[in-house]
């Protein structure tokens, strides 16, 4: 049954991918889903690296593009699970609910991906993958399907680095190196980072991406 998941998975066009047991994590209103699978999509390493000093019209278009392929790879997914006779729920690549003061998804992804090992948050609170780097983007599809998951990772590696601390226009990247269960306000100030990116960047997309983060992240190169 596994394997079938796998070969299915490998069709649908993901970068890569990893289970995760969901147990800790799962939402209260689907306990019961108590295993994940993480997958992340690589983007485009020129249209990335053309970011520099803020995004370009053609990198919006570009994570637009991804997210469409991540929804309906995370709703394919769903659907083969659900023929599986299993239960599934797919999270949005890209859904904000803000609670309060906080803005956030209904799932963060990057954890998802921490837990399936596929990489680890960097001091930026952007998810770095360990063999692609930070130009990625994340999908989450939660299932009662049984999985065998994979060992998460624990820790940043940012090490030394401080590019993106220096390099943020916002202010907003604290500088901490990141450990399993820390709360991502004590990576990066999220409401500081939308701010910016709607005021200074309201003519790409109305302000809702910048990648300046990530285009210097020098893991883009590991
Ligand atoms: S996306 Fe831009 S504004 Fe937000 S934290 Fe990264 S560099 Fe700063
Ligand atoms: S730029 Fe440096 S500090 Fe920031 S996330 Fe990348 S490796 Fe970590």
């Amino acid at each position: 049954m596994t394997d079938d998941l796998i070969s299915y998975i490998n069709s649908l066009g993901v970068s890569r991918y990893g289970f995760f047991d969901a147990g800790k994590v799962i939402p209260d209103n689907w306990k019961g889903l108590g295993f994940g699978i993480s997958f992340s999509i690589k983007l485009s390493e020129p249209i990335v690296r053309d970011i520099k000093n803020g995004p370009t019209k053609t990198y919006f278009s570009h994570y637009r593009s991804v997210n469409n392929h991540i929804n309906e790879v995370a709703l394919k997914l769903t659907i083969y699970l659900q023929n599986m006779g299993h239960k599934a729920v797919p999270i949005p690549a890209s859904q904000t609910v803000s609670e309060g003061n906080e803005i956030k998804g209904v799932f963060q992804h990057r954890t998802a991906a921490t837990l399936s090992g596929l990489g680890w948050i960097g001091k930026s609170g952007m998810f770095i993958d360990e063999k692609l780097g930070p130009a990625v983007r994340l999908g989450t599809v939660f299932t009662d399907m049984e999985l065998t998951p994979q060992v998460p990772v624990r820790k940043g590696k940012c090490g030394s680095c401080r590019l993106c601390v220096q390099s943020c226009p916002a202010m907003a990247i604290e500088g901490k190196e990141w450990k399993a269960g820390m709360e991502r306000n004590l990576l990066y100030d999220a409401r500081a980072c939308s701010s910016y990116m709607k005021e200074a960047y309201k003519d790409i997309g109305r302000g809702v991406v910048c990648g300046i983060c990530m285009s210097i992240c020098p893991r883009n190169d590991s």
